[in-house]
């Protein structure tokens, strides 16, 4: 567990924490970056400044080897096998795209590709626009009271013809930590690849993709204390080696005629064109900064923050919590019976706190839930029991407001 002096040094390293004085509670929108990170992406454009792979001046040497020691540091925090599995995008939803354009090909009709009804819209709509395209069907494992995945139906829903299942390792709704080394394990015996989108994850819980022996994992750097703007794609050789060009361009040929092109192998086959180095400096410095942490202390340190808060909000009348078991993890979403999520999210926000309220990218679930969506709580490693216990103040006065005017 952190001390209060190993917290208070780690909050020093976010400027913005400093400047603006707010309570910063919207995490898994994005992290905010530590100076490492913010110097890193400085230095890069003061001093080296450049593109890559493509020429052998001084500058572009340098830039090479950043990105390769980038790319090589990635692969070691997951566990990849090697660097050829890891591919630069611009973030999440880029990914899961990616993956989704290349695929296709291997989609036929009558083939089935499973989701779950807490996915992101970037996690559904893909599977959708393919499943159409294709005529393949989509179907979606529902969740049980506790928001948790219904396993008994996944077991009924996955059959021979099942290709892929995208789930989320935790959802961004809710920080429900779904189970999803038994899902792999399901779902290879049936032959089905499994991608799972990592962006809730990776800065909470040690990513070991061998381990897990899933064929695809994606996050995204700005959710890791890292910058926008730059996404990882994990995975399988086997499986890279047969995705045909996403986009075609620079960096990612190794002939060009105009009768024909023969294309690079991986991991460049999959990046065309200029990459955002800069970003990738900066993904490899949070990868510096998250390293000097355990993943365990920093997930018992966030889970203390998150039981704390349930706690004190408990207290509240009219509280109803979204959901209240032991496979969350840093993320609490709730509603006030008779207030609008967005209009407690609005008055919140007047007094410094910053929370997200709406639906989160997630509207089936939210319509689902029969709900116009929550007020959503994010921790990371900079928040304090202090910041929560402000938190719960200013919100009692604006509850105050609320029952005055109503
Ligand atoms: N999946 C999940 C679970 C997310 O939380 C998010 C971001 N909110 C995304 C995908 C999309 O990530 P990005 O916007 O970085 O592409």
């Amino acid at each position: 567990m952190f001390s209060f002096e190993e917290i208070k040094k780690i909050r020093k390293q976010f400027p913005i924490l400093k400047k603006n004085n707010i309570i910063y509670f919207d995490n898994a929108a994005t992290t905010q970056k530590p100076l490492k990170v913010i110097n890193a992406i400085k230095k890069y454009y003061c001093n080296f400044n450049y593109n890559v792979n493509r020429s052998f001046n001084f500058l572009g040497k340098i830039s090479t080897k950043y990105l390769e020691l980038s790319r090589n540091n990635i692969k070691s925090f997951i566990n990849a096998k090697s660097i050829e599995e890891i591919i630069f995008t611009s973030g999440t939803t880029e990914s899961l795209n990616l993956i989704a354009y290349c695929i296709s090909k291997f989609i036929n009709s009558y083939d089935e590709i499973i989701i779950s009804h807490s996915e992101h819209h970037s996690n559904i709509i893909p599977w959708q626009v393919l499943s159409q395209k294709n005529k393949a069907t989509l179907k979606v494992i529902p969740v049980n009271s506790e928001g948790e995945l219904n396993l008994r139906i996944f077991n009924k829903i996955i059959t021979k013809k099942t290709k892929l299942i995208s789930i989320s390792h935790v959802t961004n709704t809710f920080g429900i930590i779904n189970p999803i080394k038994k899902l792999i394990k399901t779902a290879h015996k049936y032959n089905s690849l499994v991608l799972i989108d990592g962006s809730q994850a990776i800065s909470h819980i040690t990513i070991d993709v061998q381990n897990l022996d899933c064929d695809f994992y994606v996050f995204s750097s700005h959710k890791m204390y890292g910058p926008n703007g730059l996404g990882i794609l994990y995975g399988k050789k086997k499986f890279l080696d047969k995705f045909p060009p996403y986009k075609c361009g620079g960096g990612m040929i190794e002939k060009v005629t105009f009768k024909q092109t023969r294309f690079s192998g991986l991991p460049f086959k999959l990046e065309a064109g200029t990459p955002n180095l800069a970003g990738i400096i900066g993904t490899n410095k949070a990868l510096n900064f998250l390293g000097n942490y355990s993943p365990r202390k920093i997930n018992t340190y966030e889970t203390k923050l998150l039981k704390y808060a349930l706690k004190i909000l408990s207290n509240i009348k009219g509280m109803n919590f979204y959901y209240k078991n032991s496979k969350m993890t840093k993320i609490l979403s709730f509603n006030i019976e008779n207030i609008h999520s967005f209009d407690l999210g609005k008055l919140l926000n007047n007094y410094g706190l910053a929370v997200r309220t709406g639906k989160h990218c997630a509207q089936p679930i939210m319509d689902y839930l029969k709900i116009n969506g929550t007020i959503r709580l994010s921790f990371a490693i900079y928040n304090t029991i202090e910041e929560i216990d402000i938190f719960y103040n200013y919100l009692i006065k604006c509850l105050y407001f609320f029952y005055k005017r109503g």
